[in-house]
């Protein structure tokens, strides 16, 4: 089972409730199939006139904290995780509505929207996927902070991350971007932050929401957190899903391979940013089918 090479949609309605990780407020989400060529687009119902933003580079407004996405003065927060499972599971197309300006954060990972996702069907759909395919390298590297982009006949991403925490010390974590190895693998591997960190947030009021059902929380010898970790190194995992997110913000699929040392979501972002300007590095295409992945036989399409 290689990359799909036609765009996928969900094969019904899935609904969701939970808390915003910021917000604290609950939060109702469904998620709608969507026509080709429609992208992700989030949709805010509490608001007249249903106002939609699409899920792309140029609509984040903020990544200090979250991934936050917005359009004349509407916003949705902490997109990623979501972003993630939809890039991860290979949908292309999808409306997104809820009822408030956070998605909520369910267990801290991807894990329950991808479970019922799969659970209700991915629909195949008749038009060809567009891809990102590189040409050349395209690589940032900033206060010891890296990222890598490299010519693939695949989607690949590997993330290594360094703490100096002896439970996490140096991580790293390969996968090649398909839905079953996405599911199984990365999708429920749960966000993480440290004891004083979450407890300095909290004094600021933000991460109302955030508590041991959501995150993984790392004290001075281990975590707070009673049944352990998921993966030994459920860490570098979840950095992978949060990289899964955030490079789904080009709009299309990439064929390459993606490199991290310690990033996050505001260096993927000013990456994503050098990509955009690195245009002689890149093109986008079609694939017929699944085999022309690994040709020199592929359209070309004008960008
Ligand atoms: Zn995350």
């Amino acid at each position: 089972m290689g990359i799909p090479v036609y765009q996928r949609t969900l094969g019904d309605d899935v609904s969701f409730s939970g808390v915003g990780l910021h917000s604290g407020k609950t939060v109702h989400l469904t998620i709608k199939p969507a026509p080709v060529n429609y992208g992700i687009k989030f949709v805010r119902k509490d608001l007249p006139h249903d106002p939609a933003i699409p899920a792309r580079f140029n609509c984040v407004v903020d990544t200090s904290l979250a991934t936050v996405i917005g359009s004349e003065g509407v916003i949705v927060s902490t997109i990623e995780h979501l972003m993630a499972c939809l890039a991860g599971l290979s949908i292309d197309n999808a409306r997104v509505e809820l009822d408030a300006y956070e998605v909520p954060v369910m267990d801290g990972s991807a894990g329950p929207f991808t479970r019922m996702i799969m659970a209700a069907g991915i629909r195949e759909q008749e038009a060809a996927r567009h891809f990102f395919v590189l040409k050349e390298p395209i690589e940032l590297q900033q206060d010891g902070k890296f990222v890598g982009a490299y010519p693939d006949t695949t989607f690949k991403i590997t993330c290594n991350i360094d703490f100096e925490h002896p439970l996490i010390r140096k991580q790293s974590c390969t996968i090649e971007v398909l839905d079953y190895i996405f599911e199984r693998e990365i999708s429920i591997a749960r966000t993480f932050g440290f004891l004083h960190e979450v407890e300095s947030m909290k004094r600021y009021g933000l991460a109302r929401g955030g508590s041991l059902d959501n995150a993984v929380v790392i004290h001075e010898k281990g975590i707070l957190n009673k049944d352990g970790l998921r993966f030994q190194n459920e860490f570098v995992r979840h950095k992978l899903l949060d990289c899964i997110g955030d490079f789904a913000l080009l709009g299309m699929p990439i064929l390459g391979h993606i490199v991290t040392y310690k990033s996050g979501h505001s260096f993927n972002h000013a990456f994503l940013e050098n990509f955009f300007k690195n245009k002689a590095s890149w093109q986008t295409r079609t694939l017929s089918k699944p085999a022309e992945a690994a040709s020199e036989t592929a359209k070309y399409l004008a960008i």
